[in-house]
């Protein structure tokens, strides 16, 4: 069973006051306690959406709240005006979409085809939230569109408005609010399909799987039955969810074991708004277990970030198996021009054409150990450059002896071929600095709770 919440906290900073909670929604009684029990303490997070890079960090204090997600999709008193939501397609015309958000009003649709910022905001665009209230004779009172630009922290909100007989429209900006979602799934076929269930945003679902790469091969051993809880941030615009940041905890139940992590910048550490879809190796914060151990290592465990394609990969028959050789080292499932990534620091030790690899990458690193790189569309460093752990060498293709695109990945160890999970699950760990050991246990203590409430939830609803 699939549970969702919206875990909405209130968020105090520096500037407190504008970031106050409006939303109060009930709670069911599991979760209110559970919450309650941690007191309310404080954890530092990190914001949020991969473009947001402007909005400061914010401490963040989880308060007992709402459980239930908006729902505009039922109509809700007051009597006599009916919301609808709907979301604008590539082919709708002012007729088509308000015909299927359930308005008959042709003064209305003059309207909207004739203004200009309706006709730019709602026509011809995909994916476009929009909002309306009408009239018990279904004209239309009002149309709400809010989305987010995409550098500034800020939203956009357009509002038509019927006043009498005519229409009027206006743009309005306002701060996106950082929210929390909690969010849990159960593995029936691929990640994907659990988070698509529960959904929870693709963005979301490629961090789970980054962050626990070290410990769990989501390519080749996920299991029916494997279950995940994930806190993670939305930036929002009036209490709807515009654009997907950061996980802040998860929790991921792999074959029976449980492993957990947290996102944690040390207190004072002058971290700046984060990159949110790969910045795992920034010392101004990462995830760590929750008993504060880095999850980052010296080797990430693959070349590509994961994504829908690699989903499930292990679960079907895997079309590129088809190579004409004695295979040594391990096929990756992407398509072409995705980016190819050193999974550690090093040097470029070649960059070129080599018969069967095609376009290949050689890239040695301490240790005497070395990755290739190969059937790559394009490359995109040369013979004695460094590169540091997750920078982009090259884009996949399928030159050489590929049947179709993939990334085809060797680790080598003293000239051994190795398995690249095991490398990376041999590398190193590195603990919580001593001086943030205080901050990081109340945090961990926190998230704790929040996990314990997840999976509470979890196993109540799948009784
Ligand atoms: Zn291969």
């Amino acid at each position: 069973m699939i549970n969702q919440f919206n875990a909405n906290a209130q968020l105090f900073s520096d500037a407190a006051a504008r970031w106050l909670t409006q939303h109060h929604k009930r709670v069911t009684a599991v979760v209110a306690s559970l919450l309650l029990g941690g007191g309310g303490g404080a954890f530092a997070v990190a914001s949020l959406a991969p473009d947001a890079a402007d909005l400061p960090v914010r401490e963040m204090i989880e308060t007992v709240q709402p459980l239930t997600l908006p729902d505009y999709s039922q109509d809700v008193a007051p009597a006599f005006v009916l919301y609808r939501t709907d979301t604008t397609r590539a082919s709708d015309t002012a007729d088509t979409l308000l015909k299927r958000l359930g308005v008959d009003d042709q003064e209305a649709a003059t309207f909207l085809r004739n203004n200009d910022s309706a006709r730019q905001i709602l026509l011809g665009r995909i994916g476009r939230q929009v909002t309306v209230e009408t009239l018990s004779d279904q004209r239309l009172s009002k149309l709400t569109a809010r989305w987010s630009a995409d550098t500034d922290g800020q939203f956009v909100r357009l509002v038509i408005e019927r006043i009498g007989n005519r229409f009027t429209s206006r743009t309005e900006t306002a701060p996106l609010r950082a929210n929390s979602q909690l969010a849990s799934g159960t593995i029936e076929s691929s990640l994907f399909a659990a988070t698509d269930e529960a959904r929870i945003p693709d963005a979301v679902a490629v961090q789970l799987a980054e962050i626990f790469s070290g410990d769990v091969d989501f390519r080749r051993s996920l299991r029916k039955g494997d279950r995940f809880s994930v806190v993670y941030e939305t930036l929002e615009g009036d209490g709807e969810p515009l654009r997907t940041g950061r996980v802040l905890s998860a929790e991921f139940v792999n074959a029976g074991k449980a492993f957990q992590a947290m996102w944690f910048a040390e207190p004072g550490s002058g971290q700046t708004a984060g990159n949110t879809q790969a910045d795992y190796s920034s010392n101004k914060g990462g995830y760590y277990t929750l008993d504060g151990r880095s999850l980052r290592r010296a080797f990430l465990s693959s070349p590509v970030e994961f994504s829908r394609i690699s989903s499930g990969f292990s679960m079907r028959f895997h079309p590129v198996l088809k190579e004409m050789r004695a295979h040594l080292g391990t096929d990756f499932a992407a398509s072409t021009g995705t980016p190819a990534r050193t999974v550690g620091d090093g040097v470029v030790t070649f960059s070129g054409v080599q018969n069967g690899y095609g376009n290949v990458v050689f890239i040695k690193h301490h240790g005497n150990t070395e990755t290739v790189y190969a059937h790559l569309s394009k490359l995109l460093v040369r013979q004695g450059d460094s590169v540091s752990q997750g920078q982009t060498i090259g884009l996949v293709g399928a030159t050489g002896w590929a049947t179709g695109p993939h990334l085809h990945f060797e680790v080598r160890a003293n000239g051994v071929q190795q398995d690249p999970m095991k490398l990376a699950q041999q590398s190193e760990t590195i603990p919580v600095a001593a001086a943030a050991k205080s901050a990081f246990e109340r945090a961990a203590q926190q998230t704790k709770v929040v996990l314990a409430a997840a999976t509470a939830i979890q196993t109540t609803s799948a009784q």
